[in-house]
């Protein structure tokens, strides 16, 4: 067993490998000290091998299922190998000491799960096949992607800088990348370089389409056609050989979408909020939908704005179409609620792992599916996406009828106990279920029978898994049956029970036995049928899944819309940014929460007027007002009405959001350092069509530092990027940038002091701030008197000695920046100085010296 074991386990490669032995799967050696403390279950031995005990642990076969995603989510894969025979079938192969034998039958990782208890049915669960091809300049980065409970399927080819935001849209579960990958993603799966090869990826790509040639997809890149080949083999061994379904590949231009990289995502907590959950992120704040696949979609739509104003105006349309009329839109939504998820239905009974009920889902699903163009086939005018989407709901009616007659009415998960096959669809399978009924009335009436024959009224009939039906009585009244001559034959003795056979009730036992195997065969067979008529036809019914979805998502927004008194946005050919009343979806369900009240603001950005600096108090409401304007720039360009009375839009290319270090502090990051990193990518790729939000860049650093960074920033947007820009600081000397820089403009959040208290107004008004309400901020913070008092006593020392010397950007106006460099290096005091300073140069032997140099060097 150990050999066979651990050729298993090696053919498993890094995988844990789950060894399936009678009702466990037993896992071995290190497998199964990872698993032990991973699932915290108990850690046993077993046998020996080389001398040492085996530590061993199991889980329970038929509760598999939540070990597994417990340790998937832990970030493990799992092989899982089971029996391919029973015991008596070993036995009858290779005699009694026979070894059962066992394969590798499924390989279970985070990308390629397709049970319904282990995805999330809001979210698409994507493996990520990534790789590369060419050198230098030429390097070019293939995507291709697989969402296998769905069948989605997309391929994109892409420049090495834009792999982070296409890897940060897809949110991937797993990401494969060739082992020898340049700058590995963090968590990827680093896999033999021979999976990720474009000759055989083409090859690969033709099997699963079928199809001669791939002309007829676009000329793919061989970058491309790697990442397809290692993400086909990826698959078909996480399945061992069988593929699960997959839609015709969608090849995405990234240009076609607007590109938002992972930390502008994270920052402006698109599906995920800061403390990367979906609860607080502006996915939440508008998700009305009612399906899985509807929420999945939004979520696809939020991370993947179009360019394309022709495709948004599409759905804007038919979200339009629902915001008039809102009849329409509630019996469409009450009709969605009811909608089983066709489409991960579909993709197990693809994967081979359908249920009876998986059926039973597509049944209803296809036949609402119909019902549902019913009711939209009459709108008038009809948007014409919903014109494209009304056909892809209906053809469906043979297959529902054949499922209809087929199915009950709720199909069971599990097929082995049968009952799924519904009567008068197999004349066959009634008459047997028919006989074993009778069987069972029969052994009923048994039981009365030998009551009466022994006198022993406790007498029951039971059925056990070992013994079949028996007869079971209390050991007290057991004595008598316990003779030769009382037709009973003894089975077992138990504590205080005692069962029996008896002639009748064998042949009996029989009958309803056999009955039910042949009833079980024919269900199974029944099975199969419809599960080949279903996936006979995979690509129309994951249409129907795909146009459902689009009508949850439209009909959402519109409820979304109509709620929140939201705008249709424009869009306008020039690069402006003209919102009035813009409101945070996020922000202003939480102020509303504490009983207040959201204060909209505008931003009227143009290209005469670009850039936006804004200065005001801290919790003034400036990072609200920069990320209200992205995520309206992000709803606009998806599809969606947006929070703001009126909003006149040109179209965003790149939408960068950086928000200073000090913020990001509680995530443990060399804050600076990425703050800076993170800005230097913004100035490399903005263009004049990008939006930009530009959060306290600079602060986390000193403050001569961290303003002239942001002087230079805000040049640098203004003069090189030229794109629209928001920029919020608390370095009021920015302001004077304004003299400068035509296309830069002055605001700032409202404040008052009002009987010693401060009032943060939230409001933006034009102008730079008078003043930064800093201690009044802390006062509100509940710093304590003294010390407040204190504070006042030092500003104003400081802004004394200010006006003295002319102040922080004193000098900055004629730009020798380096002025406040020189003023940085005589405040603060310099190591290396002081060591030399400390140094006696003529005590000093040759070696000492070396070492000096050494340290100096070190310092330096
Ligand atoms: P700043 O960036 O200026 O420090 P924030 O934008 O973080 O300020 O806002 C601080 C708090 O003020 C928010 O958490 C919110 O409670 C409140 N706030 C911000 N903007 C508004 C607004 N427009 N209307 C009402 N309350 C707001």
């Amino acid at each position: 067993m150990m050999a066979q074991y651990l050729a298993l386990k090696a053919a498993a490669e890094d995988c844990l490998l789950f060894y399936r032995m009678g009702d466990f799967f037993e896992l071995f050696f290190d497998d199964a000290k990872t698993a032990s403390a991973c699932l915290d279950i108990a850690l046993t031995a077993r046998g020996e091998h080389d001398g040492q005990p085996i530590p061993m642990c199991g889980v329970p076969a038929h509760s598999a299922e939540g070990y597994l995603a417990r340790l998937i989510k832990a970030g493990h894969r799992v092989a899982i190998a089971d029996q391919t025979e029973s015991p008596a079938e070993a036995k009858k192969r290779a005699g009694s000491k026979a070894l059962v034998g066992r394969a590798i039958v499924r390989v279970v990782t985070a990308g390629t799960l397709t049970e319904e208890a282990l995805l999330d049915s809001r979210a698409a669960n994507w493996l990520v096949a990534v790789a590369s091809a060419g050198q230098g300049a030429d390097r070019r980065i293939g995507i291709a992607a697989a969402d296998i409970s769905t069948g989605r399927f997309e391929i994109a080819g892409l420049i090495p800088s834009a792999l982070d935001a296409e890897l940060a849209r897809l949110d991937a579960a797993e990401i494969v990348v060739p082992e020898d990958f340049e700058e590995p993603p963090a968590g990827a799966v680093a896999w033999p370089r021979e999976h990720f090869e474009s000759v055989r990826g083409e090859e690969r790509l033709k099997r699963l389409l079928g199809v001669a040639t791939l002309d007829g997809f676009g000329a793919f890149t061989r970058a491309e056609l790697a990442a397809v080949g290692a993400l086909i083999a990826y698959l078909e061994r996480a399945g061992q050989g069988s593929l699960p379904f997959l839609q015709p590949p969608r090849r995405r231009v990234v240009a076609d979408h607007m590109m938002i990289d992972a930390a502008t995502r994270e920052s402006l907590e698109i599906t995920l909020s800061q403390a990367g959950v979906r609860k607080g992120s502006l996915l939440d704040a508008v998700d009305r939908t009612v399906t899985g696949a509807g929420a999945r979609l939004l979520g696809a739509d939020l991370s993947a704005p179009l360019t394309d104003v022709a495709a948004i105006e599409a759905r804007l349309d038919l979200v339009a179409l629902f915001e008039g009329d809102g009849a329409l839109r509630d019996r469409l939504r009450s009709a969605l609620r009811a909608l089983p998820d066709i489409g991960r239905a579909l993709g197990r009974l693809v994967a081979r792992r359908g249920s009876p009920r998986d059926l039973g889902q597509l049944r209803d699903g296809l036949d609402q599916a119909r019902l549902l163009h019913e009711l939209l086939g009459r709108a008038a005018p009809m948007p014409t996406l919903l014109a494209d989407l009304l056909p892809q709901l209906v053809g469906h009616d043979e297959l529902v009828d054949l499922l209809r007659r087929a199915l009950v009415a709720t199909p069971p998960i599990d097929a082995a106990q049968g009952g799924y096959i519904a009567e008068g669809y197999d004349p066959a399978l009634d008459a047997l279920r028919g006989q074993g009924g009778e069987g069972r009335k029969a052994i009923a009436a048994l039981e009365a029978r030998y009551r009466a024959e022994t006198g022993i009224p406790s007498l029951k009939i039971k059925h056990n898994g070992v013994l079949g039906y028996h007869i079971e009585v209390q050991a007290k009244h057991a004595d008598p049956l316990m003779t030769a001559d009382s037709g009973f034959t003894h089975r077992q003795t138990l504590a205080g029970v005692v069962r029996f056979n008896a002639p009748d009730l064998h042949e009996q036992a029989m009958r309803v036995g056999q009955s039910g195997e042949h009833a079980l065969a024919a269900e199974a067979a029944h099975l199969e049928e419809l599960m080949a008529a279903a996936l006979g036809r995979t690509g129309e019914i994951a249409a129907t899944a795909d146009a459902i979805a689009r009508l949850d998502v439209a009909a959402a927004l519109a409820e979304r819309a109509a709620e929140g008194g939201w705008t249709r946005p424009h869009f306008e050919p020039h690069s402006c940014f003209d919102v009035i009343g813009g409101r945070h979806p996020v922000v202003e369900a939480a102020v509303a929460a504490q009983g207040a009240r959201f204060v909209a603001n505008d931003c009227r950005l143009s290209e005469q007027e670009r850039l936006w600096l804004v200065t005001g108090p801290n919790m003034g409401g400036k990072s609200t007002f920069l990320r209200q304007n992205a995520a309206i720039a992000i709803l606009a360009q998806a599809g969606s009405p947006v929070p703001a009375t009126s909003a006149r839009l040109g179209i965003v290319d790149r939408l960068f959001s950086r928000v200073g270090a000090s913020d990001n502090l509680a995530r443990g990051r060399s804050t600076f350092m990425v703050e800076m990193v993170e800005t230097a990518a913004i100035l490399a790729q903005a263009t004049e069509r990008s939006f930009v939000i530009l959060d306290e860049v600079g602060r986390g650093t000193s403050t001569y530092d961290g303003l002239a960074i942001a002087w230079a920033v805000v040049e640098a947007v203004h003069d090189i990027n030229r794109c629209r820009c928001l920029f919020a600081t608390h370095y009021h000397e920015l302001t004077r940038l304004a003299e400068r820089l035509d296309a830069l403009s002055l605001h700032h959040v409202r404040a008052r002091e009002w009987k010693g208290e401060l009032v943060l107004l939230h409001e933006l008004a034009d102008g730079p701030a008078d003043r930064s309400y800093g201690i009044a901020v802390a006062k509100l913070a509940g710093l304590s008197p003294p010390v407040l008092a204190r504070a006042r006593d030092v500003l104003k020392k400081l802004e004394a000695g200010r006006a003295a010397t002319g102040g922080l950007a004193a000098g900055l106006d004629d730009l020798p920046l380096f002025a406040a460099a020189a003023q940085v290096e005589q405040a603060a005091p310099d190591p290396l100085r002081h060591e030399i300073e400390t140094i006696d140069v003529d005590s000093l032997s040759p070696r000492e010296a070396l070492d000096i140099l050494y340290r100096l060097k070190s310092l330096a």
